[in-house]
């Protein structure tokens, strides 16, 4: 039959001349993209629903609040897969998540526990991540709360003569790098984080703040705006590196480079680092305002107090045997390091690819040696750099 048809095809071709006309062969219709998963995470200040479909959505989704408690995306031509069903989220802002689907395609309707407007977004497929929907659900303006907030951070301001923003690269839909056993980069610089901040609270005049405190996405101008709203002095962004070669092991500690970087291998790093907004995705109006006023002459002075905090942190972290130091302090132009007025540097801590390296980051012992190490660094810094404290 097939044999047949085809025999039929040239010779009604060869009847026709050299030059047949062109003829698009029918297509068969593309099968309409399915919603094959929901998620959701809680931060303090907004839940995040994501929405994983096979495909991009064939016709422009509507959001819209339907009601003063229910936000609906309404998704035409597209599918739901009977793996989803309806979620129970139960944080401050979000009741339940009620997918539904009839022939002209999927509506999810979020219940709303607080009158505030979600923002939500296509995002293309990318890295290794599905076609998604995203809705940010933010939590509504508090003015109290963010006058109090603002008292605490004068009050120690005051008080204390260093003030550390501790940032735990990734979280939440951007899990970072995957390692050895798939182990979650997001899931390790988040533990830490925390050992860090309690070290270095340790030390009299110091007091550190996390710009990620749980399993939640945090866009990376957004953790520069943070350091800045707690008034820090320093920043420090926790990360694990990662290669394809499961040899590669090392530790490094970068600062920002406005001009290019030290070499090939750290400014493919920093493309890496940089698309965490893609992969965890930043709504499209989101722009990057902030790097665009950043650089003027304040800029030089933060850049070289960076480099000193760099060149303090890995000399301390020499003093531990487990971390392979050669390849020490390199410049890349991370997103994240991009604050006009506070100096601030990366750690890639240990390669998570590598079997050996993986298998220390997860251990608490390590992990609690490394934030050891990088207080030391912190109070050597601040040798030379901390603000005196005002004494009234
Ligand atoms: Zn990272």
């Amino acid at each position: 039959m097939w044999t047949g048809l085809f025999i039929l095809a040239v010779v009604s071709g060869s009847l026709l001349g050299a030059n047949p006309p062109a003829r698009t062969p029918p297509r068969a219709p593309r099968p309409a993209p399915e919603l094959v998963r929901i998620r959701f995470w809680t931060a303090p200040d907004h839940t995040r629903l994501v929405f994983d479909l096979t495909g991009a959505p064939p016709v422009e989704p509507k959001f819209r609040l339907s009601g003063p408690s229910t936000y609906e995306v309404v998704l035409p031509r597209m599918k739901k897969s009977l793996a989803v069903t309806s979620e129970f989220v139960g944080d401050s802002l979000v009741a339940e998540i009620f997918p539904s689907a009839d022939e002209s395609g999927v509506i999810v309707r979020v219940g709303l526990k607080q009158a505030t407007t979600p923002l939500a977004f296509v995002l293309a497929a990318a890295d290794g991540v599905p076609d998604r929907i995203v809705v940010d659900v933010p939590a509504p303006p508090n003015a109290l709360a963010d006058t109090v907030l603002q008292q605490q951070v004068s009050e120690i301001k005051r008080s204390k003569r260093l003030i550390v923003a501790i940032d735990p690269g990734h979280g939440g839909d951007d899990t970072g790098a995957l390692g050895y056993r798939r182990l979650p980069e997001a899931d390790i610089v988040l533990a830490i984080a925390k050992k860090l901040k309690a070290e270095l609270e340790q030390i009299p005049g110091v007091s550190a703040v996390l710009t990620r405190t749980g399993d939640y996405f945090v866009p990376l101008q957004r953790r520069v705006e943070l350091a800045r709203k707690y008034q820090a002095d320093v920043m420090i962004s926790i990360h694990c590196n990662a290669s394809r070669n499961h040899e590669a092991t090392g530790t490094e500690v970068y600062f920002l480079s406005l001009t290019g970087a030290t070499d090939e291998a750290s400014r493919t790093l920093a493309e890496s680092e940089n698309a965490a907004d893609l992969i965890g995705g930043i709504s499209p109006q989101a722009g990057d305002d902030l790097l665009g006023i950043l650089f003027d002459l304040r800029q030089n002075d933060t850049i070289r107090r960076s480099s000193e905090l760099a060149e303090n942190l890995v000399d301390a972290l020499r003093e531990e045997d487990r971390l392979k130091i050669e390849r020490g302090v390199k410049q890349a132009g991370f997103v994240v390091l991009k604050a006009p007025d506070i100096p601030a540097v990366l750690v890639e801590t240990a390669f998570i690819t590598n079997p050996r390296e993986a298998a220390m980051l997860k251990d608490g012992q390590f992990q609690s040696k490394v934030a050891e190490r990088l207080a030391d660094g912190v109070q050597t810094y601040m040798k030379t750099h901390a603000r005196s404290a005002s004494t009234n």
